[in-house]
């Protein structure tokens, strides 16, 4: 059974973003509402945190965040670890400036904590938590709630209109973007954030760490004292933090908007593509912010309509599927046509030899394949027009189906800073069931749909950015003796 939402939250404007996670009550006894953050990293225009002021303020109390980076969330790493931290830090220092209390904990050697976030909630009215369709923000929601003796609610901060107001079974990009598109208008007006009634400094169950105050020298050293994957390297393209999403977005209005219909899908083009998606899948921004910034940029109106249909359309499809999924993560949300294609040809000759050293290292004999698998080892990004022929070369490189959606999964989690996403694991899909069945069938790939490398190397420098892309040095990442089990994905 399920509670009703809280009247504070049952009348506010923005409530069909928020959904009770358990079916017990708000305790009135409570010290402050909690604000548990993992993904939704930002202090302003963050729904989980205006639904917690607005429910503290009901209740009289005030308002905590909390932010917990534990060293086991599945590829933890000197990459993800640093962007994370960077946005925690803003998050800290903006929170300050709103008025609210932040509190955060990096476990690392000697200062590791157990069941924080159960410990906090023991002191709260209610718990409130992002509402992720994927990976660790889900599942250990689900976790927390289901242990919970308060009210926990999960409010949704990734998506512009909230996947409640489209209504159930749309089983097509078309059909979303037909109920998606009217909507959009009054989703993008952010509702005024109101201030908090009051700032907790009470006690803690535990000694917070003060990202708001560290260098970027003090959380780099965080980062080097955490038990975590060190082979993946910060990096170098991605600021992290409100700096690095900022410029992001002044650079997309002032550099690639103008030109975005044209270029987008243009991989040579530095300028091509918006590079916003590390950021919107930390949430250090969210999709009003920038929209707001679209519309009021200088801009054709194609290229606006362009980045709107990928920012809204594509991404938000994708959150709208993942809801509807029990585990978005697993190979068997893939179409069964396209499985069962597959399989009949899991027995036909891969490409020669690739090993998984070769895929995760791009060194294979592909130099296309390269050139996309450095942009993921070194940038932690890939162009978005690369990104569907790398997925289908792991069909073929790969010794069947199962292990192709396996290997794609990992590297593009491990590796990518927007990896772990309602997007990875549509997209992922796409890749082997996007598309109508073909007409005639193909070695490996059945009647599932190849892709060529054209769109890349028939530009006019394609050929010479491809070899360069494929040469480029690299971190040469741990190889591990098997790819994770989907067992251990969907965190179960
Ligand atoms: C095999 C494969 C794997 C992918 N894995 C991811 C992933 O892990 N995380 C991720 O965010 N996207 C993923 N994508 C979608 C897309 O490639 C990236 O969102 C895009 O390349 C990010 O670069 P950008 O920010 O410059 O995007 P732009 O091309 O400038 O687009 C603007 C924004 O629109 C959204 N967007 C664009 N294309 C898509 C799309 N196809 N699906 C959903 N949202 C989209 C993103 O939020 C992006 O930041 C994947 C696509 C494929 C084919």
């Amino acid at each position: 059974m399920i509670a009703p939402l809280p009247a504070p939250l049952a009348s506010w404007s923005e409530a069909p973003r928020v959904r009770p996670l358990n079916a017990e009550a708000v305790r009135a006894d409570g010290r402050y509402v909690l604000c548990w953050l993992q993904q939704a990293l930002r202090a302003n225009d963050n729904p989980v945190i205006d639904a917690a002021i607005r429910l503290g303020n009901a209740l009289g109390l005030p308002v905590l965040v909390y932010q917990g980076v534990r060293e086991d969330y599945p590829y933890a790493s000197d990459r993800l670890h640093g962007f994370m931290l960077a946005a925690g830090r803003d998050l800290a220092r903006d929170c300050a400036a709103r008025g609210i209390a932040c509190v955060q904990h990096v476990d690392r050697a000697g200062m590791r904590e157990k069941g924080l976030v159960y410990r906090l909630a023991a002191d709260s009215a209610a718990v409130l938590v992002e509402d992720q369709p994927t990976f660790v923000a889900r599942w250990q929601s689900e976790r927390v709630a289901a242990r919970a003796d308060r009210a926990v609610l999960a409010v949704n901060a990734a998506c512009l209109v909230p996947p409640a107001v489209l209504g159930d079974g749309i089983g097509s990009t078309s059909a979303f973007r037909r109920r998606h598109e009217p909507l959009r208008a009054e989703w993008q007006h952010a509702t005024a954030e109101v201030p908090a009634v009051a700032r907790y400094d009470g006690s803690l169950p535990f000694l917070p760490d003060d990202l708001g105050a560290m260098s970027d020298a003090d959380l780099d050293a965080l980062v080097a004292a955490a038990d975590i994957d060190h082979s993946v390297p910060p990096s170098p393209l991605f600021v992290g933090g409100r700096t690095g999403a900022l410029e992001g977005l002044q650079r997309l209005v002032g550099a690639v908007l103008p030109s975005y219909a044209g270029t987008r899908n243009d991989a040579t083009r530095p300028k091509g593509a918006s590079m916003l998606s590390p950021y919107l899948h930390f949430g250090v921004i969210g999709p009003r912010e920038v929209m707001d910034a679209v519309d009021a940029a200088k801009a054709p109106a194609a290229c606006k309509d362009k980045f709107a249909d990928e920012l809204l359309s594509w991404r938000e499809w994708f959150h709208y599927r993942a809801r509807t999924l029990a585990a978005p993560e697993r190979y068997d949300r893939i179409a069964g046509w396209a499985r069962e294609t597959l399989e009949a040809h899991a027995g036909d000759r891969r490409w020669d030899g690739e090993t998984l050293a070769d895929i995760l290292h791009g060194t294979t004999q592909d130099e296309t394949f390269n050139a996309c698998q450095r942009q993921f080892l070194i940038d932690g990004w890939m162009h978005n027009n690369l990104r569907m022929y790398w997925g289908k070369r792991i069909i073929a490189m790969t010794a069947d189906p199962e292990a192709a959606w396996a290997v794609a999964c990992y590297l593009n989690d491990r590796l990518s800073l927007d990896g772990r996403d309602p997007s990875t694991y549509g997209n992922i899909a796409s890749s082997f069931d996007g598309g109508a069945p073909a007409r005639d069938e193909a070695p490996v790939y059945g009647k599932v749909a190849t892709r060529s490398d054209g769109s890349t190397r028939h530009r006019p420098n394609g050929p010479q950015w491809l070899h360069e892309a494929a040469n480029r040095p690299a971190p040469t990442p741990t190889v591990p003796d098997e790819v994770p089990t989907e067992r251990y994905l969907v965190g179960s």
